[in-house]
């Protein structure tokens, strides 16, 4: 268990704002005015490594440095390698560019009809309605475009998009995401979740977000009632480490899930964050205590400047590989790699499939052990010799 996954451990309380009156804190207009967004605010709670501070004069021209008062405190200030403080202050690492790496690592560019809406599965849209969030993470595969630090301008016109999805049958599924949704505000979610739902062949509506892990406060009464009213919305959040589930996160499940909404998570596999079997089954785990059910682990996206975030395909596998047969099922997620250029998000598995023949399959349980199962059962074959079932092990 990492350190200990009970729920009385986790974080809960103010931290660094606690003489803040319970009512703004709780307020989260008050969250997202008082975010710390420059070198002389972090300094006044952490001393800053020399690779920090490079990092750091160099985030106005990738993506800027911005962290909620709520997240902020989950930073432990006297260990630079703290999992939350790797995600969210930049680093030199930032500043250079591997061969491979892309502005657009994903091939999104390729893939929009109009302006912030991505047609690349045939009956899916993803619908990019903002380029802001309430923190920024350093390794955003949008950071082209998110926070407007590399002057993208990104101005997508919603009845475009609307209108783009009303054109096309085809469309049965739309994600909203962004930059982060969350941060419209309630009228305009309403707003668009209604024209969605208005749309007789959009059968099903998500919405990606990191909004409930980094500004919980956000997912209150109103924002439910909105979610209640074009139910169901299902959501994906995005937490990375079992340190990023409190006890405010957990509450904002509660109310997400009450509404009526389904609750996935996608994670990035991130070198020293949590490129470990044991903090991850602790992170899924924690996950399915708040009632999410963990969706994707992706392999962390050939981003500019995100080198030192990487960790080998083969990490993502041992995890798989290690959770498998030994914890719940739902709790594991698909390793998945979004491919360069557009090719989409194609699973990566640990290898359970010892050899084909034209009459079995043989597999490879979580143990190691080998079984084999027929592929050609007829009612009319004689009866086999051996019985299907566990082969001994020859190797
Ligand atoms: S919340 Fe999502 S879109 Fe925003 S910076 Fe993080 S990864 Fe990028």
């Amino acid at each position: 268990m990492y350190p200990d996954d009970r729920r009385d451990n986790w974080y809960k309380g103010q931290g660094y704002w606690s003489d803040v009156p319970e009512e703004k804190w709780k307020s989260w207009r008050w969250q997202l005015q008082n975010r710390i967004t420059s070198v002389e605010q972090l300094e006044k709670y952490i001393d800053l490594t020399p690779e920090e501070k490079a990092g750091t004069r160099f985030a106005e021209f990738k993506l800027s440095l911005a962290i909620t008062p709520y997240f902020f405190n989950l930073i432990d200030p006297k260990d630079p390698n703290c999992p939350v403080r790797l995600q969210m202050i930049p680093r030199a690492g930032e500043t250079r560019t591997a061969p491979e790496e892309l502005l657009d690592p994903v091939g999104e560019e390729s893939t929009m009809p109009v302006e912030g809406l991505v047609h690349r599965y045939p009956d899916r849209v993803l619908f990019l309605v903002t380029d802001r969030c309430a923190s920024y993470c350093r390794y955003c595969t949008r950071s082209r475009l998110v926070s407007n630090a590399q002057d993208y301008n990104f101005h997508p016109s919603f009845e475009a998009g609307l209108e783009y999805i009303e054109n096309h049958p085809e469309v049965r599924d739309v994600l909203l995401s962004g930059g982060d949704p969350l941060l419209l505000n309630d009228t305009k979610l309403d707003y668009l979740l209604g024209r969605l739902r208005a749309i007789p062949h959009v059968e099903f509506i998500r919405i990606g977000s990191r909004i409930p892990v980094f500004l919980p406060q956000r997912i209150n009464d109103k924002f439910c009632e909105v979610l209640k009213k074009h139910g169901p919305i299902w959501m994906s959040i995005h937490v990375n480490h079992p340190k990023e589930c409190t006890e405010e996160l957990y509450q904002a499940c509660q109310r997400l899930s009450f509404s009526g909404t389904p609750i996935g998570n996608q994670s990035v596999l991130l070198n020293g964050v949590n490129d470990n079997p044991e903090i991850y089954r602790s992170l899924i785990h924690r996950l399915l205590m708040m009632r999410v059910r963990p969706y994707y682990l992706y392999q962390c996206d050939l981003i500019t400047g995100s080198s030192h975030f990487r960790t080998s395909v083969e990490k993502g596998v041992e995890i798989i590989r290690a959770l498998r047969g030994n914890t719940t099922g739902y709790a594991i997620p698909q390793f998945v790699i979004d491919a360069p250029g557009g090719g989409g998000k194609i699973p990566i598995n640990p290898d359970y499939v010892e050899k084909v023949t034209e009459d079995e399959i043989v597999l490879r349980n979580y143990e190691g052990r080998l079984f084999r199962y027929p592929l050609n059962p007829t009612a009319d074959k004689p009866i086999v010799e051996e019985p299907t079932g566990e082969v001994p092990l020859l190797v």
